[in-house]
């Protein structure tokens, strides 16, 4: 097996980390990657008002998510989960020895290639790793690092590559921190980075997390779920949007009820629990034994207590997994946006889309039924408010027809 190994403080890390992370897989054909935030950084100081270790392996980890490549990119707590300063040579002496058979690779900037003979151990890090460097601005020009790769093969046996990014994020952590305390510097950034450092109000930033931007509501929203969601809440955002301009909705409380439908979604049931009783959430003996019933109601009280997001926002999102006799506008209009925003895909899901836009109660009736044969044919117990939900429409339409 071929194995990467990326480290550095990513303090944060950026879209420059992570282009050439995806890169690199490619033309060095790694099986896996691992990212490696540093402990103690030997190499500088973090500088004052850095966040915590933690926070870093959590940016870091959101960041490898974001390149949705489960699996074969993944962070390494081998650092920081070690005490005193993080030196390279010792990271390779513990994988060498968890990976005895594979080929190793050490991925790195230009600025730090250049400067390798100055780290601890040169010797030993080129004995048991490859090196792989990549130039971070136009300056570093692939000669300049030809010439250095012949010096360190000649002075510790180095065998290196140097890797032509074909696109070059010109931006370094430190310029970014810069900018971000500025109030700039989001385009460097994974969103779901992005939106973490926001909820933290790392670097500087001080977002009113009650009054956020769209924008910044969405990147909030998506540091809170795994990257593979990323694309279903984005698309129920832009579902619910359409169905409130269709059916005369307000379109912001559809907006941001879209966007922050799911964002509690991963937490686990004792999350989720903990969260119900501190907002004394009543919940029956069915949702208190599972996560899925419980992260729409989760999901709406963080809505509303952290995003400052009003009550119409809080009941679509509270009613978006069950649904429940006599819906609101919108509550209808977030239910059947998550049932047939753009990224699903099951038979009858045109049919569905159709009607939304036709005879919004129909496509609810739809969708109601569809759950409950779903439900049952999984063998999956139907909650009370889903079937008062199938019953109360069906009266409601044979009423008004
Ligand atoms: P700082 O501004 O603190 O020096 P940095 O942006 O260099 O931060 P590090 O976490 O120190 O970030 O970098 C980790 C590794 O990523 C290093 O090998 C570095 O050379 C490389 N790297 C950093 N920025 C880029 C970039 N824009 N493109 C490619 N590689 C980069």
């Amino acid at each position: 097996m071929k194995i990467g190994i990326y480290g550095g403080t990513f303090n944060p890390p950026h879209l420059g980390h992570m282009v050439s992370a995806r890169y690199a897989m490619e033309a060095l054909g790694l099986d896996r990657l691992f990212f490696v935030p540093a402990g103690i950084p030997p190499h500088k100081s973090l500088p004052k008002g850095s966040p915590a270790t933690r926070q870093r392996l959590e940016m870091a980890e959101l960041a490898v998510d974001a390149l949705l490549l489960p699996g074969k990119v993944v962070t390494s707590r081998i650092e920081t989960d070690r005490e005193g300063a993080s030196f390279t040579a010792d990271t390779l002496r513990r994988l060498r020895e968890r990976y005895p058979e594979d080929e190793l690779w050490l991925l790195m900037g230009a600025d730090m290639f250049l400067t390798l003979q100055n780290w601890r151990e040169p010797e030993v890090i080129c004995s048991l790793a490859n090196l792989a460097a990549f130039a971070r601005t136009q300056d570093n020009t692939g000669e300049m690092l030809e010439t250095q790769g012949k010096y360190l093969d000649k002075t510790f046996g180095a065998v290196s590559r140097i890797i032509q990014l074909p696109q070059i994020v010109p931006v370094s952590s430190t310029q970014l921190r810069e900018l971000l305390s500025g109030g700039e510097g989001r385009q460097y950034l994974a969103p779901a980075v992005y939106g973490y450092i926001l909820r933290n109000g790392l670097y500087g930033t001080k977002a009113d997390l009650k009054h956020l931007s769209d924008d910044d509501l969405r990147a909030c929203a998506l540091s809170m779920v795994y990257a593979k969601r990323h694309a279903h809440i984005c698309g129920v955002e832009e579902e619910a949007v359409k169905l409130a301009r269709r059916w005369g909705a307000e379109e912001t409380h559809a907006r941001r009820a879209g966007i922050l439908h799911d964002c509690t979604k991963y937490l686990s049931l004792e999350e989720q629990l903990q969260i119900c009783e501190k907002y004394d959430i009543v919940l029956d003996d069915m949702e208190r034994e599972s996560a899925k019933l419980l992260h729409s109601k989760t999901g709406a009280a963080l809505a509303r207590d952290i995003y400052g997001e009003e009550d119409a926002v809080y009941w679509a999102i509270y009613w978006h997994t069950t649904g429940r006799a006599d819906m609101t506008l919108l509550e209808k209009i977030i239910y059947l946006a998550d049932y047939i925003e753009p990224n699903r895909d099951f038979d009858g899901v045109e049919e569905m889309r159709r009607l939304a836009y036709e005879d919004i109660d129909a496509a609810l009736e739809r969708g109601f039924e569809m759950s409950v044969a779903d439900l049952t044919a999984r063998g999956v117990e139907i909650h009370p408010n889903t079937q008062g939900a199938l019953d109360w429409m069906k009266a409601h339409r044979k009423g008004t027809a």
